[in-house]
């Protein structure tokens, strides 16, 4: 699709990592400043290749991981978005592009290779940013993967990261004593006796993270003054009065529009009501509650969105405007139907084949918040536009749905 444009050569061979003292040197600072303390456990004797899995929640991810995997090269896998005009820089230091939340087979033929040169093949399976310090939806395919890969499986899960530059506001908060664990798994031989689907219950045992519930035992405090500037984004929903989309934040505020209710982030990062009862005082908690609205919504069969959105497009390393289209969300999935250059156009993701999505906030600060759908070969970045909406809610509905069409299972 959309042929009058390069597209990103996802074949092209994957070079060794390059630069590795340089980018070992740039990463420093940032993890003496926030007092990064790495736990290595059972890594004696486990030496590269292996599979690297870590957690998401912001780029000072890759700076720990980096620490964690010094002096060995490593490949990462980067969403393409990563790779705006630097594409030659990330293809100098081995990244290997990928379009969220696709089935790639190039993508396992590339980590395959990775591994046959000895190097760490690394992926953030949860394929997104957390949009509130907890785990995101992980493929059941990662399971998978590290069978067919046959090296051992290390998980490197930051905690503090979320607390330090949550992805609602992205302001760092001088978080220090963030902390991280690399920890071996399976060994090979380990690897050989299990199957896929223990693999991947081990490894989604292991991703069971919640940073703010590791703020409180950590006894951290964020002073912050803007500290709830933001969170509007994730807690779309007034457990009040039910409204959604009218909620609002500023300073340590997050605020209900439609009832007038307010609650204050403590330095704790927990909530508390202004007046009356605390609904929520743990956000996680908060967002899964939406989730469980969500998912009532898609049980009855009524889950349903249209808007008319901007839409972008990213077939290699710059964004394309292709005009408006029209967006819907409903409990067939998602469809996306415009005209550019005079033809029409239209792209359907059903909802039983896409387990997640990804979204952005105010992407860019340009046209406000997206959701970001793609192909094999495109990747579409929408823009809802003149209605009531939360990217948050889509990104729920999109997890919800999967999962009632699949009977529970994931990936
Ligand atoms: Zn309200």
């Amino acid at each position: 699709m959309f042929d009058q444009y390069p597209h990103f050569d996802m074949s092209r061979r994957i070079m060794r990592m390059h630069l590795r003292p340089l980018i070992w040197l740039l990463c420093m600072p940032a993890l003496i400043a926030h007092r990064n303390r790495l736990e290595k456990i059972g890594m004696e004797g486990i030496k590269p290749p292996y599979l690297l899995l870590c957690n998401h929640n912001a780029f000072m991810d890759f700076k720990v991981a980096t620490k964690a995997t010094f002096p060995h090269r490593v490949n990462y896998v980067v969403a393409i978005d990563g790779y705006l005009k630097r594409e030659w820089l990330l293809r100098l230091i081995g990244c290997i592009c990928k379009r969220k939340f696709t089935r790639d087979a190039t993508l396992v033929r590339q980590l395959r290779e990775v591994a046959r040169r000895g190097d760490i093949p690394a992926i953030y399976p949860e394929a997104r940013y957390s949009l509130c310090g907890t785990t995101a939806v992980l493929p059941a395919s990662v399971g998978k993967l590290a069978k067919f890969l046959k090296i051992p499986v290390v998980t490197l899960i930051c905690h503090g990261h979320h607390i330090n530059s949550p992805f609602w506001n992205l302001h760092d908060r001088k978080v220090k004593g963030t902390e991280a664990t690399m920890k071996c798994l399976y060994t090979a031989e380990q690897l050989a006796a299990a199957t896929p689907d223990e693999i991947y219950r081990r490894i989604t045992e292991e991703f069971s993270y919640d940073d703010y519930d590791w703020q409180k035992r950590k006894n951290i405090k964020v002073t912050y003054p803007k500290r709830a500037e933001g969170l509007h984004k994730v807690l779309y929903q007034c457990p009040a009065c039910m409204t959604e989309y009218r909620m609002t934040s500023h300073d340590d505020i997050l605020q209900c529009s439609s009832c007038g209710k307010k609650w204050r982030m403590g330095e704790d990062g927990q909530l508390s009501a202004t007046d009356g009862v605390t609904e929520f005082s743990h956000i996680p908690h908060w967002y899964e509650w939406q989730r469980s609205n969500v998912r009532k919504e898609v049980q009855d069969g009524t889950y349903s969105f249209r808007c008319t959105a901007h839409v972008d497009i990213l077939p290699k390393d710059r964004y394309i405007h292709i005009g408006k289209a029209t967006l819907v969300h409903d409990m067939e999935g998602f469809t996306l139907r415009g005209s550019h250059d005079g033809s029409p156009y239209e792209v359907r993701w059903p909802a039983s084949e896409l387990y997640s999505c990804h979204i952005e906030y105010d992407y860019l600060g340009k046209y406000g918040d997206c959701v970001d759908l793609n192909t094999l070969t495109d990747t579409f970045y929408i823009y809802p536009e003149d209605c009531d909406f939360s990217v948050t809610k889509l990104a729920l509905a999109t997890e919800e749905l999967y999962q009632h069409l699949n009977g529970g299972s994931v990936g």
